[in-house]
């Protein structure tokens, strides 16, 4: 498809318009960057923080658009309405433009940076200005990136910007266009980098929003460049600015989870680990599993008998673990009655050990290969007794990607995930390559006894479709020490 200029508006006499950067025929699926060019609002700069700005980001795997917005003497709400149409427009088209709808960042300079903020923090300010079927698509953009962007107008604003925007509403009305004090949680996450040196647009407006973002709860990420003026760009050759669009990318696909066009040659591979032994790993995990071909490591245990007599509900028994045996994922040992075994003799370990694959034996599921340190750390003086089992690897919760050469199998990290957070997820998956494989570790799904390690069913199958989505191969510890011949 060529480059093509799309009128935003029904009505000819609006100048005001999306440009379609050009892609190939039959192009694969790919996020979207709105790229909104600065100017105080009393311009736009299209050929400095327009175009090349596209160039880059579809270099980096985005597919690009350029918004021509109107400027004084337009005022609010019309530059606002021009950027939220704009999003929708995008969103309604995503099948003809080969977009993800709900992967869609605006990328604004100065005072397009406030335009772009506008749209992620005050969409709801601003009435429709028309009523059609583009009008009906969501406006809030999924991510933004904010270069040098001009968000309070107090102390340290950028005056122009506010007056071009609100004309002789100035004075009244600018109070509510300090972006920074309008921050809720369902703000969209930032990326947002600035200048020291920045004389026109004070370096403290990115600070200003970066707080109200932590104290929100906010996703985003701030860099702050020590040298160079206003309106950097791309960088001019500056090593250190230049870099920004790559970790503006790095923000996207690795904290957001946008996807990827291009994928490794070779597939990535995640190792599944699910703990406690909770119903729920039977009832739903194991069916999302099959959906999609994953193996997983299941490490059980059976806590003490008060306990279990109070939860039997919600425990897995002897029959239901060996049906997660026979549907070909892994079972492997959790002690039985979950203690710190930092504070038991060996004896205690292996009796611990031992009762549980003693209770495996019984029920017919095979002897472990694979152990779970209960609670998570690493237990030096359980090693010997591990091995004396036959357990080979062990695995802990430093949450760094399992490497080979660089772990003790009796130390295997794993990022143990909780909270339904997306970012952790994504987070974890970061350094996923040849060498290094993320060992992920969840609890119930749901979790209705351990709340503080409970995950929602539709999170996980969130997380699971992603897996599947970019080609990652899902499989159990047994199955990644089988691969390297250890096992
Ligand atoms: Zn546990």
């Amino acid at each position: 498809m060529r480059e093509t200029i799309f009128p935003l508006w029904n009505d000819s006499d609006i100048e005001s318009n999306l440009t379609v950067c050009e892609f190939p025929e039959n192009d694969s699926v790919r996020p979207a960057i709105l790229v909104v060019p600065g100017g105080g609002y009393g311009g736009v700069c299209r050929s400095t923080e327009g175009d090349p700005i596209a160039a880059r980001f579809a270099g980096l795997g985005f597919r690009t658009f350029i918004l021509h917005y109107r400027v004084a003497p337009n005022r609010f709400p019309i530059p606002q309405q021009d950027i939220l149409r704009a999003i929708r427009m995008i969103r309604y088209n995503a099948e003809a433009w080969r977009i993800y709808p709900d992967q869609l960042a605006v990328c604004g300079f100065s005072a397009g940076g406030h335009l772009c903020a506008s749209s992620g923090i005050i969409p709801d300010d601003v009435e429709n200005y028309s009523d059609d079927v583009i009008d009906k698509m969501p406006g809030r953009p999924n991510a933004m990136l904010l270069a040098y962007p001009v968000i309070t107008s107090g102390k340290y604003a950028h005056k122009g910007s506010f007056q071009n925007l609100l004309g002789k509403d100035y004075a009244k009305r600018k109070r509510e266009f300090s972006l920074e004090t309008r921050v809720t949680k369902e703000s969209a996450p930032a990326f947002i980098w600035h200048t020291v040196e920045d004389q026109a647009v004070p370096v403290e407006n990115s600070y200003l929003l970066s707080e109200a973002m932590r104290k929100n709860g906010v996703v985003h990420e701030l860099h702050i460049f020590p040298c160079g003026p206003h309106g950097m760009q791309l960088g001019y050759g500056r090593a250190d600015i230049a870099q920004w669009p790559e970790q503006a990318a790095a923000f996207l696909y690795g904290t957001l989870g946008f996807t990827r066009a291009d994928r490794p040659e070779k597939p990535r591979t995640v190792v599944l680990t699910f703990d406690d032994a909770c119903k729920s790993h039977l009832e739903n995990v194991a069916p999302i599993l099959k959906k999609y071909g994953f193996n997983a490591t299941f490490f059980i245990c059976r806590f003490n008998d008060e306990w279990r007599k109070k939860n039997q509900k919600h425990l897995l028994t002897g029959k239901e673990i060996k049906e997660l045996s026979d549907m070909g994922f892994e079972i492997g040992n959790h002690t039985w009655n979950h203690p710190d075994l930092k504070t038991l003799s060996e004896a205690e370990i292996s009796e611990e050990i031992g009762k549980l694959n003693d209770f495996f034996a019984e029920n017919g599921i095979p002897k472990p290969v694979s152990f779970a340190y209960p609670g998570g750390p690493f237990a030096e003086n359980a090693v010997p007794v591990l091995k004396k089992h036959g357990l080979i690897a062990a695995r802990t919760t430093e949450q760094v990607p399992w490497n080979l050469k660089k772990h003790d199998l009796m130390q295997t990290p794993s990022f143990p995930l909780q909270k339904n957070s997306p970012h952790a997820f994504y987070f974890s998956l970061g350094g996923a390559d040849a060498n290094n494989v993320p060992v992920l570790l969840f609890h119930g799904v749901p979790d209705l006894v351990h709340e503080w390690v409970d995950t929602a069913p539709e999170f996980f199958a969130k997380c699971m479709k992603y897996l599947y989505d970019n080609d990652y191969r899902v499989i159990s510890m047994k199955q990644y020490l089988e691969e390297n011949g250890l096992c």
